[in-house]
């Protein structure tokens, strides 16, 4: 089947959320009646790259609660640092919000109320409570000392807010350069919280914004746009993540000083990391520009397009996020529950298909030339609907090379010299010979098939255990196919010794592409973006981007859940 992906928008609810202590958090105001019985979250990404899995749990958690609750969820572009921040990344995280099947009540960027949240500035200023301050970063962090060390106040720390005032005025109107001046909150130069050390509220940039041009040089801080937007936006839960926690101290006294609306409540959880791969944008951007990956979308990054172009389903996403909960407490989340994600649903909506990965001949001696027999094969056993189609049988066909041994182990139930296998749909077939090349590599295995062993059955009541996935060899097409492995090789890439690059756990082996693949022919047709189970192979994707009619390309999505070699190292095949 081929994905649809604005199909599911609006019906991501398709079960229900797991319990969380978020929603304890909301119960608990609405029983107080606290908002007016409102709930209205947002999700706040910084334009500044492509959504990762990290921001799916905090999209699911937003649009999910605002969906439980009967409430509204905004998505909102924190876009306060100009020079990072494009039109490019707020394109695609529109797109990847919806891909993931969820819809805005309303769109804001932090630049629509950068007029406000000025204003607001001056109110602090002339309520006493904040000033300009002419110290350069270096010696603003300086004098604030850090967690074991006392800071001091700044010289400017007690100028009158007339001077702060017209100081603040003339750093708008462009007067002054770049890092020359700040506007500083007030607050508490010792507090054990380094936030309330008088933050800096405001600085001093020339830069052209993406959709406020050159009308600022004077830029808000996360902290103080971040709240402010929430209260302007009438948000009544601002959820995010853990390391936020130590600002909320800061959010607060935010919302205390300033003539706001409303007053939101911010509520932290705990990141998403998954292992075997970094989120975070900033190392996917250094993944992009050295060329490590193929782009934001290469199928083995972390990233939305990433999953998607590899065959993930919006579906998958919402059951992995669901599933993994939410909590306060940072934890690592098993690549393996992500995987199960995505086996699960493509279980029920692949198509089965028949390839074969490394060929290896095999020759029916007991078959007539030219014989062709059209045999049912069913396209999906979890879904009766998706009918069958008809396999070729022929004098010639290709196994996997791995389902032959010379010389089988015990237990092993595939093709070994003169036993006797399944062809999964067909026939049995019995190995006679085996044919080698002059450096002793074998060539093509001579069979001959028992024609009473169709429809599954053999006959005489003889129990045959092995079944061996197939293609006719004088029908089948060639494609390629690109097997994708986990990116790093360290379970956390993240966690290197000091001076120790994080992308030396680079894993050399997360992409094997397959020339020469043989594929049943109803595949040559395979649409763009269509999902198959490849049987006893894997879970694979139609490459949207490099196929063409004709021509698939494929990307393994997902290995089944017991990879025939993990069956065999523990011997129970
Ligand atoms: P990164 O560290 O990758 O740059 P970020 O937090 O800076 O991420 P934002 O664009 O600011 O990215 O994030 C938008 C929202 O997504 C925020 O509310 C943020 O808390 C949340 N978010 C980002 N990363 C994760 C993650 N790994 N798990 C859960 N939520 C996340
Ligand atoms: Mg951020």
């Amino acid at each position: 089947m081929t994905d649809t992906p604005h199909a599911s928008a609006g019906a991501a609810a398709e079960r229900p959320a797991h319990h969380h202590f978020i929603h304890d958090e909301i119960d608990a105001d609405l029983a107080q009646g606290k908002h007016g019985g409102r709930v209205q979250t947002r999700f706040p990404p910084e334009p500044n790259g492509y959504l990762h899995l990290g921001h799916a749990k905090a999209i699911c958690l937003n649009f999910g609660l605002a969906r439980k609750y009967g409430g509204k969820c905004n998505l909102r572009f924190d876009d306060t640092t100009p020079t990072k921040e494009n039109q490019e990344y707020v394109d695609s995280i529109q797109e990847d919000v919806r891909w993931l099947g969820f819809e805005w009540d309303a769109l804001f960027f932090a630049s629509d109320f950068f007029e406000e949240l000025y204003q607001y500035a001056e109110h602090l200023i002339r309520t006493g409570v904040a000033y300009v301050c002419d110290l350069n970063a270096d010696q603003v962090a300086e004098y604030r000392g850090s967690l074991d060390k006392p800071g001091r106040p700044s010289p400017y720390r007690e100028r009158s807010p007339e001077e702060s005032l017209a100081l603040f005025r003339r750093m708008r109107a462009g007067e002054f350069p770049d890092g020359a001046r700040t506007l500083r909150a007030k607050i508490d130069i010792n507090s054990p919280n380094p936030n309330l050390r008088d933050p800096v509220l405001y600085r001093i940039m020339h830069a052209h914004h993406h959709r406020t041009g050159d009308k600022w040089c004077i830029y808000p801080m996360y902290d103080f746009a971040h709240g402010q937007c929430d209260a302007l936006e009438a948000i009544t839960h601002s959820i995010c993540t853990l390391e936020f926690e130590i600002h909320r101290p800061l959010y607060k006294w935010l919302l205390q000083h300033l003539p706001v609306p409303h007053h939101p409540r911010q509520i932290e959880f705990a990141r998403l990391n998954v292992t075997y791969t970094v989120l975070s944008k900033r190392k996917l951007l250094e993944l992009v520009q050295t060329g490590i990956v193929s782009g934001w979308d290469d199928p083995r990054m972390p990233t939305l397009r990433g999953i998607r172009r590899r065959g993930y389903t919006p579906e998958a996403m919402r059951a992995f996020c669901d599933q993994i909960g939410v909590a306060r407490f940072n934890s690592t989340v098993d690549r393996v529950v992500l995987e199960n994600a995505i086996r699960d649903d493509l279980n029920k909506r692949a198509l089965r298909a028949m390839a074969v990965l490394d060929p290896l001949l095999v020759t029916i001696e007991n078959l007539p030339e030219g014989h062709v027999e059209w045999i049912d094969a069913v396209n999906n056993p979890e879904d009766p609907a998706s009918g069958t189609r008809k396999l070729p049988f022929t004098k010639r066909i290709f196994i996997d090379r791995d389902d032959f041994r010379e010389d089988p182990p015990k237990k092993y139930f595939r093709l070994s010299p003169g036993k006797e296998v399944r062809l999964r749909y067909a026939y049995c077939i019995t190995c006679k010979e085996v044919k080698r090349d002059a450096e002793g590599r074998i060539t093509e295995l001579v069979c001959v098939y028992d024609p009473a062993t169709a429809n599954g059955t053999t006959g005489d009541g003889r129990k045959v255990k092995g079944i061996v996935h197939w293609v006719s060899a004088d029908q089948a097409f060639e494609a390629k196919l690109r097997l994708y492995d986990h990116l790093f090789s360290a379970e956390f890439p993240d966690d290197v010794p000091e001076g120790v690059d994080w992308k030396s756990n680079l894993n050399p082996g997360s992409l094997v592409t397959l020339e020469h693949a043989k594929l049943e022919p109803s595949l040559r047709n395979a649409p763009s973006g269509a999902h198959y189970q490849f049987e006893r192979v894997g879970y694979f994707y139609v490459d949207p981007k490099d196929s063409h009619p004709g021509a698939p390309v494929f990307h393994r999505t997902v290995t089944l859940r017991d990879s025939w070699a993990k069956i065999e190292k523990r011997g129970e095949e």
